[in-house]
């Protein structure tokens, strides 16, 4: 492939510098910005604006978060000397009515970022013709550059029944309550759908093929949740899948590989998601991919074919939006800044949380992977009640861990399930990316009281 002419040179070769196909969080960021840094920008989205995200991912399954912990509240007031005038009734429509209220809002807000930053919307799936090139909506349009930022879309095994299964991008609007519900799987979304239902009252089972959900996170932290979420009533059968689902007269009737048989209203498959690249064209490029499926990108975000750029989830990764939006600035520094990045982007060290009740926050190496990667560590860890609880009667307790390198004090994880625990670790985060030691820590005045404070004050060896 012919080398590309520089920008300036392009304005009168292609219709646009840069065309992006998704507005997602990854695709809007990176046209807004590409567009602030000068460059003739489209973008083309078949479904909504702002993704997976505001759509059918963070943004309305924190709403829902939200709306499940106001059980525990109830529940934790009358300690405090609040009586409820009756026992608080949670009504399904209102939740998922006002949910779609703040999305529309969310949506305009991005259709109005788009046009302020003078990006021209295109509705509609693009589909990709040759290296600068794109079809969408009956037009044919050339841009020097072609951003793929189509992100993921939720993936279900084939089994009898499996049809009968709803993913994420269903659960927010079912049209009644779930009364009986079964979560399959075990990663980020199984734990979170498992806990917001189980808090919203849902007869709640998580089943999953594991010994125990959420691989590659800290054992202990999930030994700590699944204890906190059997608390909570949620029903876990682990070591179990699903072999096949019926429709019944009173709902779904499921039969696990163990042999279990449960009736349920919804089974919800959280088994994963895969790049969505489904009638992009792109097999007829030779744009390589991965063995996953994912586009393969260098630190520049260029595919195999040069001016096919990709970022966010569609290329695997940590398929997080904080980390699609970073890309997205990173690519457009690369591709369209004065001065292009002096390093490339760093993936190490990000912050994460997993909004199941309590909540998970996380950052850097779980204990198994500090021993792997360090040797000789420390473990600092603290399991407490939390103060609230004293009066609340909640039995709920809270955990903070920090994983300390023997070598050089410098604390390499620190992780927490608690209440507000995603809150918490992005402070803590900062501390861990600037590779500050545990004595760092320790000369922390801490704020009193606080859980928050744990995290200073935890001066006895766990274990090595
Ligand atoms: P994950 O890939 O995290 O988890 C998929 C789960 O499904 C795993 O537990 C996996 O089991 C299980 N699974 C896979 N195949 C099968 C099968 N054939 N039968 C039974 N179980 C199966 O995907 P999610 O859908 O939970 O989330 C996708 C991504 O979205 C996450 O990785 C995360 O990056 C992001 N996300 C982030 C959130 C946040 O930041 N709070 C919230 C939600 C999503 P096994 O472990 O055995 O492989």
């Amino acid at each position: 492939m012919a080398e590309l002419a520089p920008l300036q040179n392009d304005s009168t070769r292609y219709d646009y510098d840069l065309f992006v196909i998704g507005a997602g969080s990854g695709g809007v960021r990176a046209a807004r910005t590409a567009a602030a840094a000068g460059a003739r920008v489209a973008i083309a989205e078949d479904r909504y604006l702002g993704g997976t995200c505001v759509n059918v991912g963070c943004v309305p399954k924190k709403l829902y978060s939200y709306a499940a912990h106001f059980r525990d509240s109830f529940e934790d007031a009358s300690g405090f000397g609040w009586r409820l005038p009756a026992a608080p009734e949670f009504e399904w429509a209102t939740l998922r009515d006002n949910k779609v209220g703040e999305i529309k809002r969310l949506n305009r807000i991005y259709d109005r970022m788009l046009d302020n930053a003078g990006v021209r919307l295109i509705h509609g799936r693009a589909r990709v013709v040759d290296a600068h090139t794109v079809e969408v909506a009956d037009e044919t349009i050339s841009a020097a550059k072609i951003l793929i930022a189509v992100g993921g879309w939720p993936w279900v095994p084939t089994f009898p029944g499996s049809e009968l299964t709803i993913t994420s991008n269903q659960v927010f609007d079912l049209d009644s309550f779930p009364e009986r519900l079964l979560v399959l799987g075990g990663g980020y979304i199984a734990v979170e759908f498992a806990s917001i239902f189980n808090g919203l009252g849902s007869d709640t089972h998580l089943v999953y093929r594991g010994e125990l959900f959420l691989r590659g996170f800290d054992h202990e932290v999930r030994e700590f949740v699944r204890d906190e979420m059997v608390k909570k009533g949620a029903t876990l059968r682990l070591e179990t899948n699903i072999e096949s689902i019926r429709k019944v007269e009173n709902g779904l009737d499921v039969t696990l590989t163990n042999g279990e048989r449960l009736e349920v209203d919804a089974v919800l498959a959280a088994t994963g998601r895969r790049p969505h690249l489904a009638g992009l064209g792109l097999d007829k490029l030779d744009v390589a991919l991965s063995n996953t499926g994912h586009i393969e990108v260098n630190e520049r975000f260029e595919s195999s074919v040069p001016s096919i750029l990709a970022l966010g989830d569609v290329t695997g990764g940590a398929e997080l939006t904080p980390v699609a939006l970073a890309e997205a600035m990173h690519m457009v520094q690369h591709h369209f800044g004065e001065i292009p990045p002096s390093k490339p982007l760093d993936y190490h060290n990000i912050a994460t949380a997993v909004f199941c009740h309590p909540n998970i926050g996380t950052v850097g190496l779980s204990e198994q992977q500090a021993r792997e990667a360090c040797g000789d560590i420390r473990v600092y860890t603290t399991d407490f009640r939390p103060m609230k609880h004293t009066l609340s009667g909640s039995s709920e307790r809270c955990l903070m861990k920090l994983i300390v390198d023997d070598h050089s004090d410098v604390v390499v994880g620190a992780h927490m399930v608690g209440d507000e625990a995603g809150e918490l670790i992005q402070g803590i985060a900062i501390a861990v990316r600037a590779q500050l030691t545990k004595a760092d820590f320790d000369a922390t005045i801490g704020i009193h009281p606080t859980g928050a404070e744990e995290f200073v004050t935890m001066r006895t060896l766990t274990r090595r």
